[in-house]
């Protein structure tokens, strides 16, 4: 039999705590490295599971491994999601504490397929009645919908989410799933229109193409080659290998019915996929004056009718920006950029908005009604949050910006939660409390959010500065105002070294996971996120139900601006934030092994960026701080016993005193260990490896 000793030098520590040299990057990324050679994709932090995509099917998630975890002490058995879920799940039933799952990772890492997965679990492991297999059918089902008009093929990912997500999964007293709710953030609307080269569009144009009867797209004017619309070949890679969107159809048709789609919803949500479509086909030409004129009479006809609004109005709108002046209102038309800018806003606005909708109606279906179920009580939740992580592109934009202002936050929840939780178990266990040297990145936040002096507001200000605003007098601005900042640079004010690493038209932030270059072009505009007056007057004329609920009339009406982009995403964050303060924390954190989707390489450049944007290694450093290893006494008894004759067969007394006998047996020194109130606390992995193979001998 192979012994502890070589067993730990072939697979690697299952808990990176136990690492000899734990503040060694490199000691940390060998025994990734280790482990993933040998499939095993899963090692923890303490209580953080840190994942690595195998990018092959392992047979990990199959019943008899979910049963495996099923109601099982963590640290018995090898790191896993279901150890994660079954934890949460049973901290959720026994201390009556709500929980959360937060699940963060660069793209193509597995936080999504991590999320399906928990799910999962879930719908097999808890308990089940009438109600709650649909409930759980519709918990599953509200992925794939979610995926379809969601997700998309990126370069990095296959299927990537565009947008960020957190689920509250509700349970009743018995512990069986009963509802949820979701909460969706920032999709990434822009891909509407525009998709870079080996990128495609939302999953469910091409689906509907691929898929749809005959009969449905004739009705919706649409033929089944991709490459006739504009907005969908902007990529040039309307055709994946990996993907196969005729079955895909069926899938996104069958979970419509599954949260209670009539055939009426579905075809007018089905008419606005098409409008979107159409609209990307509309086109312009100038008359004498220079003004634009659609050229394209057919597609404007289908829009309308698809949208169910009037023909001309339609038409007049997409060429003309009305004005209020003094009272008075002013259409004047638009030149052929414009009216081309016009049409791409609405596509956006459209495709957007009916994404929201979308989520809502899932919502709905997923209601859990207290008064339905007399004695249920208040249902206890769990959430799972899947969001995007640090992003830096050759190119960074708005998009890259407010992704990372949401890594800042939730990597500053972490850092106060877990010294929190470390700080109270040290408390609770009566053992001094030895603090730990951390960065807080709280600066940082406020660099981004601060009232008046923040980057968030300087941008908005611009945004409402009427006349003369543009993406570089916000750059002019941002350099006034956030001077001197630790954490800001443009090439203004840099040194003579990072001068020339800021292009005119950046800025950079020093984020906690590294520098990043920020290109200023185009944040006006995205953060503005208009919509001319006359497009949004005619959809509120509208006779398509969906597009009835998405755009509101006192919209026209409300003197008030609406929010801007950048304000409502801050808003929504910080309604993030308090709920997952309210909650007790897990964490998964997700890693991608190279670029390339394949199995079985371990890209090392790659993974070391990783360790360092995820914050691993001070993660690591905080929880090693004090003690490598504490375990309960009755666990650690258990384990241990039969190295001590006093302890060996059986203990009678306590199990700390057992503990006491054990340790004495095992000539701990002092300095080595602590005795807590119902723990046992080892400052060094060496001594519990000697322990451990002591117990191989
Ligand atoms: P994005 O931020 O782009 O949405 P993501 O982190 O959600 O990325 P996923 O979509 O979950 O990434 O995973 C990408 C792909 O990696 C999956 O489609 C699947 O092929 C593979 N993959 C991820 N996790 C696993 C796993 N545990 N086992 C096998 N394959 C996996
Ligand atoms: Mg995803």
């Amino acid at each position: 039999m192979e012994s502890a000793l070589t067993a730990r030098d072939r697979v690697g520590v299952q808990d990176f705590v136990l690492l000899e040299n734990f503040t060694s990057e490199a000691a940390f990324i060998e025994n990734l490295r280790k482990r993933f050679k040998e499939n095993l994709i899963y090692t923890y932090i303490g209580s953080v599971l840190v994942s690595v995509n195998p990018y092959k099917e392992l047979e990990i998630y199959t019943k008899p491994h979910m049963e495996r975890y099923r109601g099982v002490s963590f640290y018995e058995v090898s790191p896993h999601l279901y150890a994660i879920a079954d934890n949460s799940y049973r901290s959720l039933r026994t201390e009556r504490k709500d929980q959360c799952i937060l699940i963060s990772g660069e793209s193509g890492a597995g936080k999504t397929e991590a999320t399906k997965k928990i799910l999962q679990y879930y719908a097999v492991t808890c308990p089940v009645s009438d109600r709650v297999e649909t409930i759980k059918d519709r918990l599953l089902q509200s992925n794939p919908i979610l995926e379809a008009f969601g997700n998309a093929k990126t370069l990095r990912n296959d299927n990537s989410s565009r947008f960020g997500k957190y689920m509250d999964v509700q349970f009743d007293y018995k512990g069986a799933p009963v509802g949820g709710h979701i909460l969706n953030y920032l999709l990434e609307k822009s891909r509407v229109v525009h998709q870079n080269h080996g990128e495609r569009n939302f999953h469910i144009f091409y689906q509907l193409l691929e898929g749809g009867e005959d009969d449905l797209l004739r009705r919706l004017g649409l033929d089944k080659n991709a490459q006739n619309y504009q907005y969908l070949i902007k990529g040039q890679c309307a055709k994946v290998s990996s993907i196969n969107d005729k079955n895909d159809w069926k899938v996104v048709r069958k979970g419509l019915s599954v949260i209670s789609f009539n055939d009426d919803d579905v075809e007018s949500l089905l008419s606005i996929i098409a409008s979107v479509l159409h609209l990307g086909n509309v086109q312009f030409a100038t008359d004498e004056q220079g003004n634009a004129q659609v050229t394209t009479e057919n597609q404007i006809k289908y829009i309308a009718r698809l949208l169910g609004v009037d023909v001309s109005v339609l038409r007049e709108a997409l060429i003309h920006k009305k004005i209020i002046a003094k009272g008075e209102e002013l259409n004047s038309p638009l030149n052929l950029e414009q009216a081309a800018y016009a049409r791409d806003a609405l596509a956006k606005a459209v495709y957007g908005r009916t994404f929201s909708w979308l989520v809502n109606k899932i919502n709905r279906s997923l209601i859990y009604k207290e008064g339905e179920h007399p004695g249920w009580g208040s249902a206890s939740v769990i959430g799972l949050l899947d969001i995007y992580g640090f992003e830096v592109f050759q190119h960074n934009s708005f998009e890259q910006f407010c992704i990372n202002y949401c890594n800042e936050k939730l990597q500053q929840l972490f850092i106060e939660l877990t010294l929190k939780s470390e700080q109270e178990e040290y408390e609770a266990e009566g053992i001094a409390w030895e603090p730990v040297q951390y960065f807080n990145n709280k600066i940082i936040c406020d660099l981004v959010e601060e009232k008046h002096k923040g980057i968030i507001s300087v941008l908005d200000e611009e945004c409402l500065r009427p006349g003369g605003a543009t993406d570089l007098t916000f750059l002019e601005k941002l350099e006034e105002t956030v001077k001197n900042h630790p954490h800001f640079i443009t090439h203004k004010l840099g040194d003579q070294k990072t001068r020339k690493c800021v292009g005119r038209d950046e800025f950079r932030l020093l984020h906690y996971a590294g520098e990043v270059n920020y290109n200023v072009t185009g944040f006006l505009d995205k953060n503005n996120d208009l919509l001319f007056r006359n497009l949004k007057e005619a959809m509120c004329n509208t006779e398509n139900p969906i597009i009835n609920q998405c755009f509101d009339r006192t919209e026209l009406t409300d003197k008030k601006r609406p929010e801007t982009a950048v304000t409502q995403f801050k808003n929504s964050l910080s309604q993030l934030m308090e709920i997952l303060v309210s909650k007790d924390p897990s964490y998964i954190r997700c890693m991608k092994p190279n670029d390339a989707k394949q199995a079985g390489r371990f890209d090392e450049v790659l993974i070391r960026h990783q360790v360092k944007y995820l914050g691993l290694m001070e993660n690591l450093r905080v929880r090693r701080a004090g003690f490598a290893y504490r375990r309960k006494y009755e666990i650690f008894l258990q384990r241990y016993k039969s190295l001590c004759p006093e302890t060996w067969p059986n203990w009678d007394g306590r199990a700390a005193d057992g503990v006491g006998m054990l340790v004495k047996c095992l000539n701990y020194k002092p300095e080595e260990f602590k005795m807590g109130r119902t723990k046992i606390f080892i400052r060094f992995p060496k001594t519990l490896f000697a322990t451990e193979d002591a117990l191989e001998e």
